[in-house]
């Protein structure tokens, strides 16, 4: 194993002068949020806040900005979206404890300077309580200055790349769990964490247009993604990430002027 070397753009490797002066030079702070759940036989537990630290890490360098650790926990897997509670290691937070994460950690990211703060997610079911918790903080701290995005990353493909990564047609984001866009994805930043001899090749989960309680759980297809997998590559996830980041960068420097 090589020796670590310090990433000047990762607050947890930075010292604490370090990160006073880049807030003080009008650093944008990213935090990358997703959750700890189910990807299926073939990726890893972390995937949704593995790759907004990826994305994020990008921009940061693009606009000279800082990402904090990425908060791992989300709210709760719904079965339509994600597979829902039944698989091993999935964690979902209640809603407010999600939003009150969120809250508190903007609030001492102001108190320590900072007044542009990007929030890029991974996980379909935080958006709400996500927007819940900025939405707290800033209306308490509005008068500071402050300024918070928040963004879920597939808000930003275009038609153009859609077309190129699903050339039988997109099926859909909510169906896009631990399937082509996330699994591209992984090839290209983590190739590693992933099993390519067990891509799911299921058809696409079949559910009715509602939540219920106690969930179905026949709902969800036995491999845990909710579409098959086939398809991804490492290929579709460069073009992803490419197009992506640049365009999350454009939004970035256009919010922020940076
Ligand atoms: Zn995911």
């Amino acid at each position: 194993m090589s020796a670590h070397k310090a990433n000047r753009h990762l607050m947890a490797e930075m010292t604490s002068p370090e990160f006073a002066a880049h807030i003080e030079a009008g650093a944008v702070v990213f935090i990358p949020t997703g959750t700890t759940e189910q990807h299926g036989p073939h990726l890893p537990l972390g995937v949704d806040f593995q790759l907004p630290q990826a994305m994020a890490l990008e921009v940061a360098r693009a606009v000279d900005g800082i990402v904090t650790p990425p908060i791992p926990f989300g709210y709760k897997s719904m079965p339509r979206s994600g597979g829902g509670p039944f698989f091993a290691g999935t964690i979902g937070l209640d809603g407010a404890t999600f939003s009150h994460v969120i809250r508190d950690l903007i609030r001492e990211l102001v108190r320590h300077g900072a007044r542009k703060i990007c929030v890029i997610d991974g996980n379909y079911e935080n958006l709400w309580f996500l927007n819940e918790g900025v939405d707290l903080a800033y209306r308490e701290l509005k008068d500071s200055g402050l300024k918070v995005m928040v963004l879920q990353h597939w808000e930003f493909l275009t038609d153009r790349t859609l077309a190129q990564v699903f050339p039988d047609g997109f099926p859909g984001i909510e169906l896009e769990h631990a399937a082509v866009l996330e699994t591209s994805l992984m090839m290209h930043y983590y190739p590693d964490l992933v099993h390519t001899d067990k891509l799911p090749d299921n058809p696409a989960a079949e559910s009715g247009p509602y939540d219920v309680w106690p969930p179905h759980r026949h709902w969800v297809p036995d491999s845990g993604a909710l579409i098959s997998a086939k398809g991804a590559t490492a290929d579709k996830g460069r073009l992803i990430a490419e197009q992506v980041g640049a365009d999350i960068t454009a939004a970035i420097r256009n919010e922020f002027e940076v």
